[in-house]
């Protein structure tokens, strides 16, 4: 029996042909097959790099019956490597079911890194870099995006998304509707001639974008929701919500001694242990230990 082939996820410049690394253009001139995403874009890249493995499409319409069939080559012996449009396959591109099916029928998947537009526009926005999350594009339909944006309202992590030109302006709105006004830095043309990384507010960026019509592709970078800030909102809200009987009650039921719950509620409400249990004294539901 043939020994397995190997799966090789391959980044490819997002527009700067430099950023092509030494070990991309290896892998690509070795493999056996190149599964891409738009194998007529590709072929541009493949000319440059003087590459001349053959090539299949794999992409978001055909990724499952594809994979199956790149996955069966892959168990006869074959080395295939993926590539996508632009960028890191996997992160809003095909990939994810390739890497899933190779896996489960026990082929070794290999990163080979390079360029990411959100890891580049993160690390250039100016927003902190140590905690993030990637929410990829918005998705298109209402319900599931106000979903995610009601998610997002307390994510404290910086948060990135990709965006198209023509979205933008729709973007920018929904997102000063629903997170209010915050930093953001807009990343556009990264590694293009027209690069150019913008450090500003949700407001102010919507009024650029209403007077001059944006172009080339976006990465946003946004401020993450204050902390202690976020702590604060919710306390007010259980406050606004509960009476310090009902707070008490609601942890005694969920199998708090009365200590246990004092505790979670003076840390729910900002109060120390001592003036919770004097608030309750004072409205006769605790007695003088
Ligand atoms: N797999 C890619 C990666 O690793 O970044 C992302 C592919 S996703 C389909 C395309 C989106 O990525 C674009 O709409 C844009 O939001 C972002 N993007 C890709 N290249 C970019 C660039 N050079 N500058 C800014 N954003 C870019």
């Amino acid at each position: 029996m043939a020994e397995c082939g190997t799966l090789y996820l391959v980044a490819t410049p997002i527009g700067n042909l430099e950023d092509m690394t030494f070990r991309a253009i290896r892998v690509l001139k070795e493999a056996d097959l190149i599964a891409a995403e738009d194998t007529r874009g590709s072929i541009k890249l493949l000319n440059h790099f003087d590459i001349h493995t053959p090539m299949t499409s794999y992409h978001e319409y055909n990724k499952v019956a594809k994979a199956k069939s790149l996955v069966e080559k892959m168990l006869a012996g074959q080395t295939i490597a993926c590539v996508t449009d632009a960028g890191t396959p996997g992160i809003s591109d095909p990939g994810e079911v390739l890497v899933q099916m190779a896996l489960e029928a026990g082929i070794r998947t290999v990163p080979v890194p390079g360029a990411c537009a959100a890891v580049n526009a993160l690390i250039s926005s100016g927003q902190p870099t140590r905690r993030f999350c990637f929410e990829a594009f918005l998705p298109p339909e209402k319900k599931e995006r106000d979903a995610v944006l009601e998610e997002l309202k307390e994510e404290t992590r910086t948060i990135v998304l990709y965006e198209a030109p023509h979205r933008l302006e729709r973007t920018l709105q929904i997102l000063l509707e629903t997170l209010g006004d915050r930093s953001i830095s807009l990343c556009r043309e990264l590694t293009k001639k027209h690069e150019e990384i913008r450090k500003t507010t949700i407001a102010a960026a919507l009024s650029a974008c209403r007077e001059t019509e944006p172009r080339g592709e976006y990465v946003l970078v946004i401020e993450g929701r204050d902390r202690r800030e976020l702590i604060a909102s919710r306390q007010e809200a259980v406050r606004s919500e509960l009476t310090l009987e009902e707070h008490m009650r609601r942890y005694e039921e969920s199998g708090m001694d009365r200590k246990e719950a004092m505790k979670a509620v003076a840390k729910d409400r900002g109060l120390t242990k001592r003036e919770v249990y004097s608030l309750l004294l004072q409205s006769g539901s605790d007695s003088e230990e």
